[in-house]
């Protein structure tokens, strides 16, 4: 389960409209939620029920299906009523496919508006049939398919134009009096992404859905991610977020945690604080973490552990830290909560630290403390 409380917000969120993405609310104070979407082809449903179950594991909270034939569109009700979290239909190019995923059952329904030809003409119908059924709508406004007359207008997708689009789609929707929305103005650009979303902010106050699209491989992409969600995060901006890499979808997921819990939006699970190594270190640094690293993984309590590769700050950190192993001289102290508990050969660093892990997590289990 996900904490719903967040220990350390880094700022004041910005208040926003709440809207039920099935049982996940998002916006109006809500922890921030991390979503993601699926590569199989929706029309199979075993597979993509397959990578639910997945990204469900890795934490994703809520998932997004691509709605491209009439085959996806009517795989969609099983699929909505089978997986454990909450699934939005993506829908381009037809809007026939937006009345499917409605009735179908799906938590909420993407629209590109800039995709969707006559969508204008089309909103009221889409309200209705929204409203009837209670599902919100997302308005996801992309830099790669931008309204022609925008595009006309601007000369090409900035800030001003992505925010005109998404604001333009939602008037639509308002004057049938439907509210439920959020919205999103991604732009592979972490630059021109950050401005839009500023200003949609000050705009409007409606969810806002988070992404830097086509970020890229998972190196790059997971840079320009956390770059760009820090950035406006830090300023209370963002209700969900997705990471958008050219990887598996439970990456995404993985990175998205990441920078949630970096930025103190979400309680931290383990957290390894472990040096860069320098020229005065003793022991195997990256060795060393990437053992404690693998031997820790899956833990769910807040633990903090410090691998340091020599006195200079290793007994401090690893002080500060819930456990902690401070290198010299073919030796590891161990600390615990503080304190040096024994100084263990350097072959037993390992196994020491994940035994005194399991102690401290089975007490914070008892305690009540984490997810
Ligand atoms: Fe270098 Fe020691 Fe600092 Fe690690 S803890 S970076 S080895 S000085």
């Amino acid at each position: 389960g996900v904490p719903e409380v967040p220990v350390r917000p880094i700022t004041e969120r910005r208040v926003s409209r709440r809207i039920q993405v099935g049982p996940v609310a998002v916006g109006g104070g809500a922890p921030v939620s991390v979503q993601s979407m699926t590569t199989t082809r929706t029309s199979d449903i075993g597979a993509t029920l397959q990578q639910i179950a997945e990204l469900t594991a890795s934490g994703c909270q809520i998932v997004r299906v691509a709605c491209p034939t009439q085959d996806d569109a009517d795989a969609l009700a099983t699929i909505a009523r089978k997986s454990q979290i909450p699934v939005i239909a993506d829908i381009h190019f037809q809007p026939k496919y937006v009345f499917a995923a409605i009735e179908a059952g799906c938590a909420a329904v993407r629209v590109n508006p800039g995709n969707i030809k006559q969508f204008d003409d089309r909103v009221k119908e889409i309200a209705q049939a929204a409203k009837d059924h209670g599902t919100p709508i997302r308005i996801g406004v992309n830099a790669g398919s931008l309204d022609r007359r925008l595009l006309q207008k601007y000369g090409k997708a900035t800030p001003e134009a992505l925010v005109e689009s998404a604001l333009w789609e939602a008037s639509l929707f308002e004057e049938h009096e439907f509210r439920d929305i959020k919205i999103s103005v991604k732009h592979n650009d972490p630059v021109v992404m950050i401005e839009a979303y500023r200003q949609l902010a000050e705009q409007c106050d409606y969810p806002l859905h988070l992404g830097v699209t086509e970020a890229g491989p998972a190196f790059q992409g997971t840079i320009k991610s956390a770059v760009a969600f820090g950035a406006l995060l830090s300023r209370g901006i963002g209700d969900t977020i997705r990471v958008s890499l050219s990887a598996p979808p439970a990456e995404e997921v993985k990175v998205g945690i990441q920078i949630l819990e970096s930025l103190g939006l979400r309680q931290r699970r383990l957290e390894i604080v472990s040096c860069p190594s320098c020229g005065r270190a003793q022991v195997d640094v990256y060795k060393l973490a990437d053992e404690v690293t693998a031997g820790l993984e899956g833990m769910e309590v807040p633990l903090r552990v410090a691998v340091m590769g020599c006195v200079v700050n290793g007994p401090g950190e690893a002080r500060e830290a819930d456990l902690g192993v401070a290198s010299g001289n073919g030796k590891g102290q161990i600390f615990v909560k503080g304190e040096v508990i024994k100084t263990v050969p350097e072959s037993k660093i390992v196994e020491t630290l994940i035994e005194e892990a399991m102690k401290l997590a089975e007490q914070m289990d008892q305690d009540g403390v984490g997810p």
